[in-house]
């Protein structure tokens, strides 16, 4: 393809997109296919010739597209959302095009300078002081590495790169029972070791870690001679919205010196309506905050917004400069690739600007707002009708609940999900609570309505039987 055969494509791409997006309502949310299916519709060997582009088209619609999960779908109540705002996929499409690797000011200054406003107004919108800055990310996993690998440094004031760990004390970092699996890769990536991690158990119906748990399990740790490093605390857990009480985790964690990480991937873009944000109390004395706007704000994935208190000891852990990266002559520039741990980095900026523009955060917190609403109401609806519990009430826009029968809850409510998602018409998953396997039901996808919240109640009531 040459650039003028890209035009024809990119007019049609355009209009297959809006296409795409209006029929979504149609089709089924989980992608109807059985394994392996998409594989055995594809040649085993690549093609030795060229071929036309009207041939490749084809066998996306009708060989790729049966086999995808529609993530924009307005009834995807599963995980959470990756919404993708149209402004945020057209502003990736030029990001696309311009195709610019933005690892260095000098690489593209506006990237840069763009990011820095960018991640500047998002601090704003979220809440948190002046004084914070903030940097891109390309996940949230990447967010909690880098928070991990900044506590290491710090811990061992600053020799953990240079000398490894072997011959230092056991370094010791804690976080709730309710932390996303991103702790854990950090913490093995990072060379801590598993067992390093100290799950603190949890209590209350905000299930939040236990702040007298958490001395007593430094003071041992100090006793036996170990390190203690830092705290990750969570605003929204991914099994059921379980939010620590960051203030008591913060007089813990000043009282100890140690640095502090609040993973709020999801809840964090909640908490630009300002009514939310007593659910992180205490976040303005973190070291680093982590929240994605690719989830339910809207930026098309991926796009992490990380805060740091004061980036400098981030800096201190990530930063290498050998010749061929030095910017000579140019005083006071910032090179986000000192900030993370890839060196290359996508234009993921532009996608965070054209969203707030073209929407203004009014429009963002009324799609957050009617989402957290739409939740209570249908779990406030299920909890009136026979035959439903409710296990953990709605934490903005997430709950769980599970149908009740005689024998095997489990089995029963395993059965109840893959009915709903081989019905298509909305898209859940399951967790655990305490042991036991309960549905999850968030409300997120950007263009929802309170009809497809509707929906949901009629499809779950009607194929448990209950209806
Ligand atoms: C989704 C999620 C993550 C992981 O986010 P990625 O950007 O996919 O790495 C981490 N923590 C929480 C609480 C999450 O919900």
């Amino acid at each position: 393809m040459n650039w003028e055969d890209f035009r024809q494509w990119g007019r049609r791409a355009a209009d297959w997109a809006a296409d795409y997006h209006a029929g979504l309502r149609k089709e089924p949310v989980r992608a109807q296919v059985a394994p392996g299916a998409v594989l055995t519709a594809l040649p085993d060997a690549p093609p030795e010739g060229a071929e036309a582009m009207q041939a490749i088209f084809d066998d996306f619609e009708q060989t790729i597209m049966p086999g995808m999960t529609h993530w924009q779908h307005p009834r995807f109540f599963a995980y959470f959302p990756a919404n993708a705002a149209p402004v945020s996929v057209l502003a990736e499409y030029f990001v696309s095009a311009i195709a610019a690797q933005c690892m260095l000011w000098q690489t593209s200054p506006a990237a840069t300078e763009l990011e820095t406003r960018v991640c500047d107004w998002m601090r704003q919108a979220i809440g948190l002081p002046d004084g914070f800055t903030g940097v891109i990310q390309d996940s949230a996993s990447s967010a909690t590495l880098c928070a991990v690998l900044t506590m290491r440094e710090r811990a061992l004031d600053w020799q953990g790169n240079k000398a490894g760990l072997s011959g230092q004390p056991r370094l010791r970092v804690y976080c709730s029972t309710e932390v996303h699996t991103s702790v854990d890769r950090a913490i093995w990536i990072a060379g801590l070791g598993e067992e390093n991690l100290v799950r603190i158990p949890t209590h209350g119906p905000t299930r939040a870690m236990d702040a007298n748990a958490l001395c007593n399990a430094i003071a041992a740790d100090r006793a036996a001679g170990h390190l203690p490093a830092g705290i990750i605390a969570c605003t929204g857990g991914t099994s059921a919205g379980a939010s620590d009480d960051i203030a008591a985790v913060m007089d813990v964690a000043e009282a100890e010196g140690l640095y502090t990480h609040v993973d709020a991937a999801w809840a964090g873009s909640a908490m630009i309506c300002p009514e939310f944000r007593a659910l992180w109390a205490g976040v303005e004395r973190a070291d680093s905050v982590v929240m994605n706007p690719h989830k339910w704000l809207g930026a098309q994935f991926d796009c992490t917004t990380h805060f740091l208190r004061d980036p400098k000891d981030l800096v201190r852990t990530l930063a290498i400069q050998p010749e061929y990266l030095k910017t000579h002559g140019a005083d006071g520039i910032m090179n986000y690739s000192e900030w993370s741990v890839p060196l290359g980095r996508r234009f993921r900026a532009l996608k965070l600007w054209f969203l707030i523009r073209a929407h203004g955060l009014e429009g963002l917190r009324e799609m957050i707002r009617n989402h957290v609403t739409w939740a209570q109401d249908l779990a406030k609806r299920l909890e009136q009708t026979d035959g439903f519990e409710i296990v953990t009430q709605p934490m903005l826009s997430l709950f769980t609940f599970r149908h009740l029968a005689t024998a095997d809850l489990d089995a029963h409510n395993q059965d109840l999900l893959n009915r709903i998602n081989d019905d298509g018409r909305i898209y859940l998953t399951q967790t655990r609570i305490d042991g036991a396997l309960v549905i999850r039901f968030q409300a997120g996808a950007f263009t929802a309505t309170a009809e497809d919240v509707a929906m949901a109640y009629e499809v779950i009531t009607e194929l448990a039987g209950a209806g």
